[in-house]
């Protein structure tokens, strides 16, 4: 089981700033910028390279939680980036899929 399945369960303490049926938005505990925060399905797919057809409606409600959950935090007017790291070559960490949510400063582009 993943940190983010314990989350999920409520098991391991998080900073949660949304959470439905489907999906759960939580502050990250390292964040790299003044906001940082991770939007996650409550099923647990392993990264974006597993998504099927059958999880275009669960993806798609993935961002607008990440959208509406940006603007709660103030970030709409200035700006967010939002991204996922899917396998080894892009440092992902955590085997649960993940969209992080970054902003409250100036982002360089490309990154890493
Ligand atoms: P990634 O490298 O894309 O897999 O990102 C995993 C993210 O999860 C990292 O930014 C970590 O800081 C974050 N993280 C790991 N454990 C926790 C936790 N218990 N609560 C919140 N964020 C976490």
């Amino acid at each position: 089981m993943t940190i983010f399945a314990k989350i999920i369960r409520k098991e391991v303490p998080a900073q949660i700033l949304y959470e439905d049926d489907l999906a759960l938005a939580f502050r990250d505990v390292q964040p790299v910028a003044p906001t940082h925060f991770l939007v996650i399905p409550k099923e647990p797919l392993v990264s974006l390279a597993d998504a099927t057809p059958a999880h275009a409606a669960l993806l798609g409600h993935l961002m607008v939680v990440a959208a509406q959950v940006a603007a709660a935090e103030g970030l709409a007017a200035t700006g967010y980036r939002v991204v996922t790291n899917a396998g080894a070559d892009a440092g992902q960490s955590v085997f649960h899929l993940h969209l992080h949510v970054i902003g409250g400063r100036s982002l360089r582009w490309p990154p890493g």
